[in-house]
């Protein structure tokens, strides 16, 4: 399979004003100096607790946060390079779909309106035809035709998913980056979102970058994985690599929190002492040293390289 995303050196900071005057000018690394491929038609989880970046480089590769440093390119085309027309007519390749799509919807405007809007805009359907476009792409997503003339608030919160899944799908994306889609959904209803996620995959041939804290859904729907911790990423592989042979030990700490339906395989539960550090000000050496279990003097000093040891299992970790 071809790259599609090509994501090289990534570092995203944001400043922030600290000191006694507030004139010091220090910076959140949200990102620092990620690497990543994401190949056309795979789904790509990646996971990390709350504060570990992993947000930021969806909003990095749209362009709703600026990068700092380091490349993103889109099928071989720099994202930051281009010029704006070009960029313009490339946009809706990219969608990025939210966990609360209602904070993205007006409440004033119908939703078939509001999706029409969009396909119109960017020539994806003329005035005689939008309205069949958009009930074409709501019956996609399990939406009745009668849903079009809608409000926002009159869905449920599984619906609205539905809808902010249909409104990124009108734009004929070829990769979607969808943040936390489904943690605020109750389980059942996140079974279905995943589903309909799989389905939309296998007739448009989709590429997702999936972003969740929650690993037991990156392991239904993702083919590989990849952790961040503090900016940094940890480990990638795919899912077989991650889950039967994590070799970080925060992927480890990770997966031992992960419920197993048979208790025999259950995993001893590793509990990671104190909480994440700031990103302002991140730990020397390898940034997990202050919580890692297995952390020994060179921890503190070196950073770890982040090497393939084979089969394009990667992990920065000075034991692997
Ligand atoms: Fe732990 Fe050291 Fe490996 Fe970092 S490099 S994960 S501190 S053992
Ligand atoms: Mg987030």
């Amino acid at each position: 399979s071809e790259p599609l995303l090509q994501i090289e050196h990534l570092k995203t900071y944001f400043p922030v004003k600290s000191g006694v005057w507030g004139r010091t000018k220090t910076y959140v690394k949200a990102v620092d100096d990620i690497s990543l491929t994401l190949y056309s038609g795979e789904t790509f989880g990646l996971v990390g607790e709350s504060g570990s970046g992993k947000s930021t480089v969806g909003r990095s590769i749209v362009r709703l946060t600026d990068k700092t440093a380091g490349e993103i390119a889109f099928r071989g085309k720099d994202l930051y390079g281009m010029p704006e027309r070009e960029l313009r007519k490339l946009r809706p390749k990219i969608q990025l779909i939210f966990q609360d799509p209602y904070s993205s919807l007006n409440p004033r405007v119908r939703i078939g309106d509001a999706i029409g809007e969009a396909m119109l805009q960017h020539g994806l359907a003329d005035t005689s035809n939008v309205r069949e476009r958009v009930l074409d792409v709501l019956e996609l997503c399990g939406l009745p035709r009668y849903h079009i003339d809608r409000f926002p608030h009159e869905f449920s919160g599984g619906q609205r998913q539905r809808v902010g899944i249909a409104r990124a799908l009108a734009m004929n994306p070829d990769l979607i980056i969808a943040d936390e889609p489904v943690s605020a959904l109750d389980v059942s209803i996140q079974a279905q979102i995943i589903n309909l996620f799989r389905k939309l995959q296998r007739e448009r041939n989709l590429t997702y970058l999936f972003i969740s804290h929650d690993l037991s859904v990156v392991e239904h729907l993702c083919t590989r994985i990849g952790v961040m911790y503090l900016g940094s990423m940890v480990e990638t592989g795919t899912r077989e690599q991650l889950f039967g042979n994590p070799l970080h030990p925060y992927t480890k700490a990770l997966l031992s929190a992960v419920p197993v339906p048979i208790p025999k395989l259950k995993r001893e539960r590793i509990v990671l002492k104190g909480d994440i550090p700031s990103p302002v000000d991140p730990p020397s050496g390898c940034k997990f040293h202050t919580r890692c279990p297995l952390a020994f003097d060179r921890c503190k000093a070196e950073i770890p390289l982040f090497r393939d040891l084979g089969d394009g299992h990667c992990v920065a970790c000075h034991l692997a």
